[in-house]
């Protein structure tokens, strides 16, 4: 029944109609009443205050203002009409003014009349004024203020229509009117009274009606903790029941990692090293499937704990695999794991998109018939051909740039018994984003730098002290050490990239005529930009000029400079990445950020954040802040995060209370089959039964 009422499509609300209804399918993929009921305003006009003409201020973000219109005037003809007016609430006087709507407005508005305005005041040679205000006849309604006015996302052609935020209200109140007492509540009484959440219906009524600031305050607090709790439950449902339904290989021989410890380790490895090869051994050896996140900051050594990992795997006669998201980090991976296999007669091999048919054919082979036990590779894994005789564990670098889909088809290289699974990413991820990205499995974190590295020191200086940053690189060429000179990649242009990067090389051969110098960019062939980057880690060469193609792959620990020109066109990720590229050796190290003196405050932001901390965990909250979880990259494709109200940027705090909430639940309850849970049993059900969330609500 209720369900029912839900479905039904917005064509027969009142204040909706055909035409309408088309506009909002079309435009915002608005059909039913639950797609309208769930439409969520993403701020509020605050219309409880009225201000006086006298108190304005410059700099004053938004002002309402009860008053009288005076004489209005038009001036010019066509696009260039302007039309102005006099208004005045008997603490001064204000002009305002139109420059869109011209004739509609003067015929619509009525000099004389008493009205309520809003809008964003500006002020001219010290007087106030006004361009657009809203305008609104003073009326019982709003005389006394008093309300939040909801504003909804809106397209351009909605505007055009004059669909506007009042007219989404209007018919989100005209459906409370008919569906508020049918709103059924989806979290457990208990729940409710523990986090004291109000009820769903008034969340809902409030979020769209808000009766005040408080009763604001408390619905979304309501339907953001609703939204999280079910999200985490679902994802810690699913690893539970992963847990308990898929079995894993038992690993208990250590012979080879043994042996590698014991002959051939080439450091000491840091206690998060260990702690963490620690907790992945226990899940291999526990009998169930293993999916572990790896998270560890640049230059941590995950390289390192990976093949440690992939040794006990091998030790049990089982096949491992690592998959990197390009080829360049498949080779360093292949590099530097070569080395180790070698010294202990393991064999290893590489399979990229640009592995000849030849010798494709043999890492096929030696697959099937399990003499090759390592290999390392881009998506070209991922292919169906490519098949494994018993393969125990992959490890996944850089998830975020990999789909939950690609992890599944790594699962199925082994149908008998699906490999254990390790995903590492070196972008650390906030806290309440691995939870909802990566809720789903367990997590291990190397919080700890090999010993000896010094901290990086970062400067941020601007183009004009070039010649100053010269001098410096020189001197400390001087001394022996290598220079990395990046430039930004701009994807719409590549043209302009190149020039950037062409001209930059020019001055920089110009200003260092004594030195060798490298560049490297994405147009070279896979052997041109292999050959530059040899020279560079022979020492051939001093300075390596480059776009982004070094931000991942190149390992050169004598370089200990990295300037980043034109700082202020990246991404605090990418900046992070791009200086975990020096900082390697045992020498002091620098980052030296390059921009022009115009920035914008957040560029401002970014480049501070660079330059005050190295550490990893809280740039990427920083990062989080400014630019908000939809645009991390990732979180699009992972399809993981779909979230109407709750914003992880934000809610943090209400994430961790509803994950505690949720973990609580599932211990004592796994299968929610008590009492007090059959309500969230049955909203779990509804949302699965349901593939659009309109489940949610009704
Ligand atoms: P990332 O975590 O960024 O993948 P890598 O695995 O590439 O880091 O390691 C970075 C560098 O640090 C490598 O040259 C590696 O050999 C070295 N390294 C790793 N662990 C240690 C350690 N415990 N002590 C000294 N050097 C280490
Ligand atoms: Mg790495």
């Amino acid at each position: 029944m209720q369900n029912n009422f839900f479905d039904t499509r917005i064509e027969i609300l009142k204040g909706v109609g055909a035409a309408r209804a088309l506009l909002l399918n079309t435009e915002l993929q608005i059909f039913t009443y639950a797609d309208l009921i769930q439409y969520y305003p993403f701020r509020y006009e605050d219309r409880t205050k009225f201000h006086t003409i006298a108190d304005l201020y410059e700099g004053m973000e938004v002002a309402q203002i009860k008053g009288r219109l005076h004489f209005m005037e038009k001036m010019g003809e066509g696009h260039k009409a302007r039309l102005t007016a006099q208004f005045s609430d008997g603490t001064g006087t204000m002009e305002l003014t139109w420059f869109q709507g011209v004739s509609f407005l003067e015929k619509k508005l009525r000099p004389s009349s008493e009205y309520v305005i809003y809008g964003k005041p500006a002020f001219f040679q010290g007087r106030p004024q006004m361009q657009h205000p809203e305008m609104e006849l003073l009326n019982p309604a709003n005389e006394k203020g008093g309300y939040f006015q909801p504003v909804y996302g809106l397209t351009e052609k909605l505007k055009k229509r004059y669909i506007d935020s009042k007219v989404i209200a209007m018919m989100q109140r005209n459906l409370l009117d008919i569906s508020y007492s049918q709103i059924r509540e989806t979290l457990p009484e208990n729940i409710r009274q523990k986090f004291r959440l109000i009820e769903k219906k008034d969340a809902v009524y409030n979020i769209h009606l808000p009766m005040s600031e408080a009763w604001l305050h408390q619905a979304r607090r309501r339907l953001k903790f609703e939204e999280l709790f079910y999200n985490q439950l679902r994802l810690i449902k699913q690893k539970l029941n992963r847990r308990t339904d898929y079995k894993g290989q038992v690993f208990k021989s250590t012979t080879l990692v043994t042996e590698f410890y014991k002959n051939h380790l080439p450091f000491d490895l840091t206690n998060a090293q260990k702690r963490v090869i620690k907790e992945i051994f226990e899940d291999m050896k526990s009998g169930k499937q293993m999916n572990r996140l790896l998270q560890g900051d640049v230059g941590s050594g995950k390289t390192i704990v990976a093949f440690i990992c992939m040794l006990l795997a091998i030790s049990n006669g089982c096949q491992a695999c690592i998959i990197a998201p390009t080829e360049i980090l498949a080779d360093q991976h292949y590099q530097g794991l070569k080395d180790f296999a070698d010294s202990l007669g393991i064999k290893i091999d590489k399979l990229t998109g640009s592995v000849r048919k030849k010798a494709r054919v043999g890492i096929h082979e030696g697959l099937l018939d399990g003499s090759l036990s390592i290999l390392v590779g881009t998506h070209a894994i991922l292919e169906d051909i490519v098949q494994f005789q018993n393969l125990g564990f992959v490890v996944i670098d850089e998830q975020h740039r990999f789909g939950v889909a690609q992890r599944a088809k790594l699962w199925e290289k082994n149908s008998v018994i699906h490999p254990h699974i390790l995903v590492m990413t070196a972008t650390p991820i906030p806290r309440t984003l691995a939870m909802t990205l990566y809720g789903d499995l367990d997590v291990s974190i190397i919080d700890e730098l090999p010993k000896g590295r010094k901290p990086i020191k970062t400067v941020h200086r601007y183009d004009s002290h070039r010649l100053n940053v010269f001098g410096f690189m020189r001197d400390e060429i001087k001394k022996g050490r290598q220079v990395y000179v990046v430039y930004p990649l701009i994807e719409e242009s590549e043209k302009l990239d190149y020039k950037y990067l062409a001209d930059g090389y020019e001055s920089i051969v110009r200003a260092f005529p004594e030195y060798h110098i490298s560049i490297v960019h994405g147009k070279m062939k896979p052997a041109d930009k292999d050959f530059e980057m040899q020279r560079f880690i022979k020492k051939e060469t001093q300075i390596m000029v480059a776009t982004t193609v070094i931000e991942v792959g190149v390992n050169v620990p004598n370089a200990s400079i990295m300037v980043i020109e034109s700082a202020e066109r990246f991404g605090l990720s990418q900046l992070h990445q791009l200086r975990g590229r020096v900082g390697r050796g045992a020498e002091q190290s620098y980052c030296i950020l390059m921009t022009d003196v115009k920035l914008s405050k957040d560029t401002r932001i970014r480049l501070e954040t660079m330059v005050r901390t190295t550490d990893g965990f809280e740039i990427a909250d920083v990062d989080l802040q400014l630019r908000g979880p939809g645009d991390l990259s990732g979180t699009q494709q992972s399809g993981v995060i779909d979230l109407l109200i709750a914003d992880l940027a934000k809610d943090g705090e209400i994430l961790r209370v509803a994950r505690e909430c949720a973990t609580a639940i599932l211990e004592e309850d796994h299968d929610l089959d008590l009492p007090q849970n059959a309500m969230v049993k049955e909203q779990i059900e509804q949302q699965k039964a349901n593939a659009s969330n309109w489940a949610r609500i009704s």
